[in-house]
């Protein structure tokens, strides 16, 4: 049963259980300005779509979005495509890590889905092919869906990732042999590392994606972002790719559509109800924040919120 009275003294309980476990993660350090975010920090915000905010900890601290930027690309993408965006890019889970390459040669540049590194190359080049500045409208999408006006990408990090994106360009340009890149590579990763790039909170990032938990339309505004079909398709693709080769695990212990960031946030869909989402960096091997995964998934299981 999904109740919320209370919530916010569970949500605070759960973060202090949770807490011990920065020290089983690693801050990313790949991307050189991600590895300088101090690691002893958590977070989470559950969004209802009734209008309420409950949250614990620094809910309302910015991170770097990461790859959950996956998730508002598609949706972008899949207003502008029909159904040859599937085509493109398909909807399997890859079982490999989130920047694997080899893959992507044996299936002739098609990445499997558009939430590893891959697809999300792709659809930044269906961004770029269709509007004429993708980077402000990304950001514009993104403060409609918050309601924040002063959502931003964070320079540091956006320069760090193009100076050390060596192996997303190697799945660009290896996508351009195939033919599926229309674009020219380069600007296609500097859509790509400038959404990735994004600053926001988990109050902020909770209340953003409650369309999804809502057929497609933004309950605070009353507006259709996306149709019901695609807020079905988009959840049908966090639920079985999201926690990239984790998601069999986190749909086996939580049961929810989510996505991870190297940030160290995961976002969860709550169908009908609303949105959490949880932010700590320490990152377990498969990039997913150990802290914030732990959050979610007592959480899910304190409310009885799996799907299945
Ligand atoms: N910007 C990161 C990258 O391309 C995103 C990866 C992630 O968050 N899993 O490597």
């Amino acid at each position: 049963m999904k109740q919320t009275a209370n919530l916010t003294g569970l949500l605070q309980r759960l973060l202090e259980h949770s807490r011990p476990l920065y020290s089983q993660g690693k801050v990313a350090d790949y991307i050189p300005a991600l590895a300088q975010v101090a690691p002893q920090q958590a977070a989470v915000a559950v969004a209802t779509l009734d209008g309420k905010i409950f949250s614990a900890g620094a809910a309302q601290q910015n991170f770097s979005l990461q790859s959950i930027s996956k998730i508002f690309g598609l949706v972008m993408a899949m207003n502008r495509l029909s159904d040859e965006l599937w085509q493109r890019v398909h909807m399997e889970p890859s079982g490999q890590p989130f920047n694997s390459i080899v893959q992507l040669e044996w299936e002739q540049g098609i990445p499997r889905n558009p939430v590893i590194n891959a697809g999300a190359i792709l659809v930044a080049d269906v961004l770029v092919s269709h509007y004429s500045a993708s980077k402000t409208a990304f950001l514009t999408f993104l403060r409609r869906l918050t309601g924040v006006e002063t959502i931003y990408a964070d320079q540091q990090v956006y320069l760090s990732e193009l100076e050390h994106g060596n192996r997303n360009a190697a799945l660009a340009y290896l996508m351009k042999s195939f033919g599926n890149i229309e674009a020219e590579v380069p600007q296609v990763l500097e859509h790509y590392f400038h959404q990735c790039a994004t600053a926001i909170s988990c109050e902020q990032l909770a209340r953003s994606l409650l369309f999804l938990a809502n057929r497609g339309v933004q309950p605070l505004s009353n507006e259709i972002i996306c149709s019901r079909r695609d807020a079905h398709r988009v959840n049908a693709i966090l639920s079985t790719s999201g926690m990239y080769d984790q998601s069999g695990e986190f749909a086996f212990k939580v049961g929810l559509p989510a996505k991870s960031g190297v940030g160290g946030a995961i976002v969860a869909i709550v169908p009908q109800f609303g949105v959490i989402a949880a932010w700590s960096p320490p990152l377990n091997p498969y990039g997913n924040s150990v802290v914030a995964m732990q959050v979610i998934s007592q959480l899910a299981e304190e409310l009885g919120l799996s799907l299945f």
